[in-house]
């Protein structure tokens, strides 16, 4: 037997858990069918709650990665009445504080480049002796038995464990995926200059043809990165657009309120197709992040949702394990039905609420832009719903 734990896909979630479990004093193998170099080329910007950076910082030490503070999120819909303003109390032209006071005087989040968080934590379990990692190395399948799972590489190798943790993504490749359906939307992505910023600012913009996000940098003052989630042929023919009618349609969908931007970087698709899968164990393997959930990312939760996966696996699992062998015991099962039950909750909150928000801010019909404008209001003038939503997207819902 490798190890007593494999942890089959090294994307962040991965690479977390395999973090999480060394400094709890426990040895894992992690796999990965690509190298790290293909990983670093990915053009995501990741928006963190301050929940993940939390976690983050403990791993990875302050202030390790560079990042972008996000002070403020202004949601809105083009077209129709209704705004809210989420972050730290700003002071108006009198000296009055205009924005809720309970949430502190601290960023409500950050940006980090999808590339920079995988280098950071790359080099953080190369330098981690408890952790045996392989890439590229493809997991071709497992067999599951009562005391163990033996998991066959591409190399021809089959390794032997207690506890199979798959981090591989894409929950369509299970049986019980719910909402696995043909890709019907893309986000295009780009980083725009705009003049005028204010730092700290991020926007959500729900247009007609679909939800529009500006998220700050991390290291530049004029730039920020825009993700527009499309139906799938509008977002093939928009990035394919020459430059300066890519200008006209973006400043025309996000209307003469909003700052224009002057120039576009380069532009990259991702197909979207939100899913989940109902149940996270079987026996002894269970599906974290991204493999048991794939989000919208209309607000930006779906690694921070998946990072408080690995924490609370770890947690089940750390208790469960000290100090004994868990091949010997019968207790790696219960700890991971301890694990679903825990998780249950925030994986069925947070994923119906991002899924159903394209949907209600894209839906014409007069009674829905209505209660959409109500509820953009409500949001930004009662403290007490503001504050609920805000602990929901930085927190999570806990049990
Ligand atoms: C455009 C876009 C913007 C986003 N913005 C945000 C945001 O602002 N905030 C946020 O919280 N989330 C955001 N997300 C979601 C976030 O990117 C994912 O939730 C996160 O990447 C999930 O990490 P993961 O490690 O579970 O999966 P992945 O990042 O998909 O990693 C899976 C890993 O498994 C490996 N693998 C796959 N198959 C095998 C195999 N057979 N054998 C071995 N290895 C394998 C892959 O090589 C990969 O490295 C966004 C997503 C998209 C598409």
């Amino acid at each position: 037997m490798t190890s007593r734990i494999a942890i089959l896909g090294g994307g962040p979630v991965g690479m977390v858990t395999a973090l999480l479990l060394a400094r709890r004093g426990i040895a894992a193998a992690l796999y990965d069918a690509r190298p790290i170099e293909d990983l670093r080329r990915d053009r995501r910007l990741l928006a963190l709650s301050r929940g993940s950076l939390q976690i983050l910082d403990t791993l990875l030490g302050a202030g390790t990665l560079p990042m972008a503070p996000i002070r403020r999120v202004h949601v809105s819909s083009r077209g129709h009445a209704g705004a809210a303003h989420l972050g730290p109390p700003v002071t108006d032209h009198a000296g009055d504080a205009t924005h809720d006071p309970s949430f502190g005087t601290t960023p409500v989040g950050a940006t980090v480049w999808y590339a920079d968080l995988v280098a950071a934590l790359a080099r953080a379990i190369d330098a981690e002796p408890r952790i045996v990692s392989e890439r590229p190395r493809r997991v071709l399948g497992l067999r599951q038995y009562p005391d163990h799972v033996c998991v066959t590489l591409d190399n021809d190798t089959e390794i032997t464990c207690a506890l199979a943790i798959d981090a591989e993504g894409g929950p369509d490749r299970h049986r019980n995926a719910i909402g696995a359906a043909p890709v019907r939307s893309h986000a295009l992505l780009a980083d725009l200059t705009l003049d005028g910023l204010t730092p700290g600012d991020a926007f959500e913009r729900f247009t007609d043809d679909g939800p529009f996000a500006l998220l700050p940098v991390p290291g530049s003052r004029r730039q920020m990165s825009m993700i527009w989630c499309l139906p799938s042929p509008l977002a093939h023919t928009r990035h394919q657009l020459p430059e300066k009618p890519l200008l006209r349609e973006i400043a025309q969908t996000l209307g003469p309120r909003f700052l224009a931007p002057t120039a576009i970087g380069s532009r990259n698709l991702f197909p979207l197709r939100p899913t989940r899968i109902d149940r996270v164990c079987e026996h002894r393997l269970v599906h974290i992040g991204n493999s048991a959930q794939v989000l919208h990312p209309v607000a930006g939760q779906g690694f921070n949702l998946g990072l408080r996966d690995c924490v609370c696996l770890v947690g089940c699992l750390t208790d469960t394990m000290a100090g004994t062998d868990i091949r010997r015991t019968h207790d790696v099962p219960a700890a991971l039905a301890r694990y679903a039950a825990t998780r249950r909750l925030d994986r069925a909150v947070v994923p119906a609420l991002t899924g159903m928000l394209p949907q209600l801010f894209s839906s014409a019909p007069l009674p829905i832009a209505v209660a959409r404008s109500a509820a953009l209001g409500a949001l930004d003038l009662l403290p007490n719903v503001r504050r609920a939503f805000a602990r929901l997207l930085m927190f999570g819902v806990r049990v």
